[in-house]
This record gives C-alpha cells, structure tokens and sequence, in this order.
C-alpha cells in the first residue's frame, strides 16, 4: 500500500487522507497546504535528467522499479494536478486518474482515445446535453456512429441496440447512471457483461460511465465492472459553482491512452484549476452528506403536495419498484437531485420557478446552493418534443438541486413558490 495511507494495520478513509495525501510539505517549505504551482515549465537538474522524464513521458522505454515521472511542462504534469489526481483516486479506489480543465474535456479526450471513424459508440440515453450533441453531430462528422439503448434497459435491450454492428467496430460502451433529469439508472454490471462478451484479444472494449451524479461518495462504477470513470469536477467535486473542470479515473493501462491524448490535445486543468479542486476536496464528504440529508426531507414533502404530481428520487424507490434492486445493488446513496413534475404544464413549471426566493433559477448542479431549472427548455431542449416526452421528460418537470441550506428553509421556499402557482 502506498505510503501515508495506513496507520498500522488501519487503512484509512478517503475523507481523513483529503487534507494530505500524495503532498510533502518539506519539500515547500514546510506549508501546510500546497502552493499553486504557476509554471509552464521545469528546470532539469542535469541533461541526462531531462532525457530520461521524456523517455517516460512519451512511452518510450518502461519505468523502473522506483523510478517516478519527473516534471517536465505544466501540459504534461504539474504537482497541483497530480497531488488531485492521487486524491482523486481514493474515493473510486482507482488505481491512476487524470483531470482537465471541463468535463467536456474529459469525454472528448477519452472517447477519441478509443474511437477512430468507422467505430460505434454504444451510449445509454438520455445523456448529457453536451455529450449528446458532441456524438449526434461533431462524431458524426467524424464518421464514428452512436448507437442508443435508453436508460433501464435490460442486457437484452442493450444488445439488441447493437443490430448489425461488427464487434471489432465497437470503441466503446458510454453510460450515465442515474439518467439525467429523470433519475432512472443504468445497469452498469449488464452494461459490463455485454463489453466482456463482445470483445476480443485484439479489442478491448471500455466501459465507461459518466458518475457525475452519485459519484465519488454514493456509486462506484469499478467495483461493478466500468473500466473508467468520468466526472465534470464543476459539480459536486467542485462544489461551489466556481470552477469548470474533469476528470477521468480507472487501471493504468486504461488511462495511458487517455493521459497521452491529453498531452497532445492540451485539455489538461490548469494549476489554479487543480488548487481550488484540492479545497473543494476536503470537504466533498461533509457536503455530499449534508445535501444528501436535505434532499430526503424536500422529496419528502413535495410527493405530499397537492400541487405536484410525481418525484423522481432515488430515495423513494420502494421494495417492489422496478428499480429497487438495481438501486440497491449499484448505488451507496440516492444523492441530492430531484426531479418532480407539477400539476399543469409549463405555465405552471414557470411560475413556480420565477417565484424561488432562496433556490436559484439556473443550470448546473452540485454546488453549496440549491438550484432549480426546466429541463424541458432549458438543459434538455436540443431534444425534439416528440423524444423528450419518450424519455419522460415533460413540460411540468423541475429539476432541483439540492444545496446545504437548511432543509426547512428551502421547503418554506418551495412552499411559497408553490403557493404563487
Ligand atoms: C456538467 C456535466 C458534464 C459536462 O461537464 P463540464 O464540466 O460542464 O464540461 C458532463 N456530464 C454530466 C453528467 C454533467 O452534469
């Protein structure tokens, strides 16, 4: 085990190793915290030096036995960035990371790792908006095709989305688990299952699963099968809607080729970007919970209004639901997005939500504060009418995520706003 993270026979938790983990204060000075590395590039002791970092950095020969990557320019590796990477990887149990500057970023970097033109990309469905549009129409210039089973789907559905498609021609199998607004999940162990029967020795098939939404505290993805897992760090990593960044987590030799696109691509984060992910970090646990928390009781209260027609929350799924033994077996927590449809249609949805005083009006999600928005218009509107209702996305659906705010504070707020409609 890497050192710092035992005491005695004691492995300790992510939360407790967030503070230090992967960083020596002596070697800056003693500060407690690590100081933003604001350099492009690095001084080499000696030539030979440098000459040996790049035969690492470029693959060209293999690593010694205690050999380590020395740094080299900030596109390839910085402390910043790597002190988070190594955090990073506590949370999934991951064994190498690799963060950029958007989650965009991220799955663009990743997927062309994999995919050249010809290929399919299989995805589940709905997915995010921008992974959406970046496979129905950038991908598809490219000449690499998507190919669609929708969210719940059993092994069976998921395979048949594949109908004539060359197994040697499948890059990838990309999920989001819970879908996004409608919180149905995907079954990543199914998903895996179909990567393995397909493959050959020739090509491998990546699992790869966007855990932007439960992850890293309420759903680990490896343990059930993903080969790699993404993240937009802009979110519950994050955590206070003041940074864009990704990441992308799984075995060494799956994340090579994607770290070695990035050097190329230059979608690395930025060391400030890196910074303020490691203070985010410290307290991703106690935020996570405490929202968690909060969401429970507001799903609570808005399945008994009046003035509301259903909730989607992984937290109501009951013994007997659909769902329920997915959730069960795949997810650690129900995590802190809801959706939830209002009696009425958009003229409803709206008044409502021009009438929040503590939520804000506004996308995105994860973040210290409470946010509310209308996919149906807003996140989920480059979706025609007639697919959005398919995948149960409705013109009196909100969805809201929940911040740490006191819960009875937010539900006098929704209770309001409610009232106004
Ligand atoms: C926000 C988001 C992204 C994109 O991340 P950016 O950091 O905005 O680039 C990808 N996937 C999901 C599920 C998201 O919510």
């Amino acid at each position: 085990m890497a050192k710092g993270k035992t005491i005695g026979e004691r492995k300790l938790r992510p939360e407790s190793l967030m503070m230090s983990y992967g960083y020596d204060p002596h070697r800056s000075e003693g500060a407690i915290k690590s100081p933003i590395f604001q350099t492009s590039t690095f001084v080499f002791r000696t030539a030979e030096e440098g000459k040996a970092f790049f035969e690492l950095a470029y693959g060209l020969r293999e690593k010694g036995p205690s050999e380590e990557i020395g740094l080299i320019y900030s596109r390839l590796n910085n402390p910043d960035l790597e002190i988070l990477e190594d955090r990073l990887t506590l949370w999934d149990e991951a064994e190498s990371c690799a963060v950029f500057e958007s989650g965009m970023a991220a799955i663009t970097t990743t997927l062309l790792a994999f995919a050249v033109p010809g290929d399919v990309i299989l995805t589940s469905s709905p997915i995010y908006g921008g992974t959406h549009h970046l496979l129905t129409h950038v991908f598809k210039r490219l000449q690499i095709e998507q190919r669609v089973f929708r969210a719940g789907a059993d092994a069976a559905e998921m395979e048949k989305a594949l109908e004539g498609v060359d197994p040697a021609k499948l890059a990838a199998i990309f999920i989001e688990t819970p879908a996004n607004p409608t919180n149905r999940l995907v079954d990543i162990r199914a998903a895996a299952n179909l990567a393995r029967s397909l493959e050959s020795a020739e090509r491998k098939i990546p699992v790869i699963v966007d855990n932007t939404f439960l992850g890293p505290l309420w759903q680990q993805p490896l343990k059930h099968g993903a080969d790699l897992i993404i993240y937009s760090a802009t979110k519950f990593i994050g955590g206070h809607s003041d940074v864009i960044a990704g990441a992308c987590l799984g075995s060494a030799e799956w994340i090579k080729p994607v770290r070695m696109l990035r050097t190329f691509f230059g979608s690395m984060a930025g060391p400030w970007t890196g910074w303020l992910l490691l203070r985010s970090l410290e307290t991703l646990k106690l935020r996570m919970t405490a929202m968690m928390r909060s969401a429970r009781q507001v799903a609570d209260y808005l399945v008994d209004h009046p003035k509301v027609q259903s909730v989607r929350y992984l937290g109501l799924l009951r013994q007997g639901d659909e769902q329920y033994d997915l959730f069960q077996r795949q997810c650690v927590g129900p995590g802190s997005l809801i959706a939830f449809e209002m009696v009425g249609g958009e003229r409803e949805a709206f008044a409502f939500l021009n009438n929040l005083q503590l939520v804000k009006l506004a996308v995105s999600l994860g973040g210290t504060e409470s946010l509310a928005e209308h996919p149906a218009s807003m996140t989920h509107s480059d979706i025609d009418p007639v697919t959005q209702v398919e995948m149960g996305i409705t013109q009196s659906m909100i969805r809201l995520s929940v911040g740490v705010e006191h819960a009875e504070d937010l539900i006098a707020d929704l209770e309001q706003a409610l009232a106004c409609v």
